[in-house]
């Protein structure tokens, strides 16, 4: 009966991953024809200054419309897309999409400082392309080089095996901005802050959501934003999603910015250029933060 079980449940579990693996496959076919169908899109949503409720980013999210499955969001086919190699095009579409909307934004004179775009690590890899693509995007739409952040998180720093990244280090000298996404991690190194002149901190979401309950973790955040200052580089909080948590961070320092549900999640376009006219965000409460 055991062995029969045991049989039963490999069978189970085997038809499990055969369903996982064609998914991924269709998903992949899908993919492709979603470039050309004009199916993804974007959402966006602000980075805020916490002091003041300043808008002060528009962070780029990528979205898809399937056409069977309804909206997707970028875990269920980013690393998809990374798999099958559809990165590269799906990254220059991002890109494009963003940077021209930002100059919308500039020539409606409500454009945040920064527009700020997710970065996949085989886009860094693949690094010749991409700056060829960065460069040729920036000169499309005009948009300035430093109105362009990149977000790179740290683990995909430390799979690069370099200890200097060129491909940063030449986006840096174009003058694009580079954040640090979802610092806190498992990696949290100071080094790559020295390495790289980034302009944002990002201390991810679990971070923040565990500072405000653990008084440990709220040291650790205090060090990372001091720090930060001392190497002059801003700090924004991920994943703001109460009050408590803004009240924590600003007590921490009244320079951080942040990022969140609380303010706002990311938004479509129209709701994007509503809260950019606002030029500020107006909290749950209906006070304007
Ligand atoms: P990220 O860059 O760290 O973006 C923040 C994610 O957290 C977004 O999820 C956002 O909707 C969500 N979020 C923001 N505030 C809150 C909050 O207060 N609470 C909670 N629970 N979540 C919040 P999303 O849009 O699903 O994106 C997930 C990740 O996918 C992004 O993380 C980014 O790494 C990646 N990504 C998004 N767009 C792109 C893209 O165009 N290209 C690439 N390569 N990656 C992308
Ligand atoms: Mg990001
Ligand atoms: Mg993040």
């Amino acid at each position: 009966r055991a062995k029969e079980e045991g049989r039963n449940q490999y069978r189970f579990h085997s038809v499990e991953l055969d369903q996982e693996v064609n998914e991924r496959v269709t998903i992949a076919a899908d993919l492709r024809l979603a470039l050309t169908r004009d199916e993804l899109f974007l959402h966006y949503q602000p980075q805020i200054e916490l002091a003041n409720g300043r808008i002060i980013g528009m962070e780029a999210l990528v979205r898809w419309r399937h056409p069977t499955r309804g909206i997707l969001v970028p875990a269920q086919f980013i690393p998809v897309a990374e798999g099958v190699g559809v990165i590269q095009d799906l990254g220059r579409w991002v890109l494009d999409k963003a940077l021209t909307q930002m100059k919308l934004w500039q020539d409606e004179g409500v454009a945040p400082p920064v527009i700020a775009v997710n970065v996949s690590l085989l886009q860094l890899k693949n690094g010749t392309e991409f700056i060829k693509d960065v460069t040729a995007l920036l000169a499309k739409t005009g948009v300035n080089a430093n109105q362009l952040e990149l977000d790179v998180t740290e683990s995909m720093l430390a799979q690069m095996t370099l200890a200097r990244n060129p491909i940063l280090d030449r986006l840096t000298e174009l003058g694009v901005k580079i954040a640090l996404d979802d610092f806190g991690g498992e990696y949290s190194s100071f080094e790559y802050l020295r390495a790289y002149r980034v302009s944002h901190l990002k201390v991810a979401r679990d971070f923040i959501e565990r500072a405000g309950q653990d008084d440990e973790k709220a040291k650790t955040v205090r060090a990372i934003i001091g720090a930060a200052r001392e190497l002059d580089i801003k700090v924004i909080a991920e994943g703001v999603e109460t009050s408590e948590q803004r009240e924590m961070l600003l007590a921490l320092s009244p320079k951080t910015r942040g990022q969140g549900f609380y303010f706002s999640e990311a938004v479509a376009v129209d709701r994007a250029t509503e809260l950019l006219k606002a030029g500020s965000i107006i909290d749950r409460s209906g006070v304007t933060t």
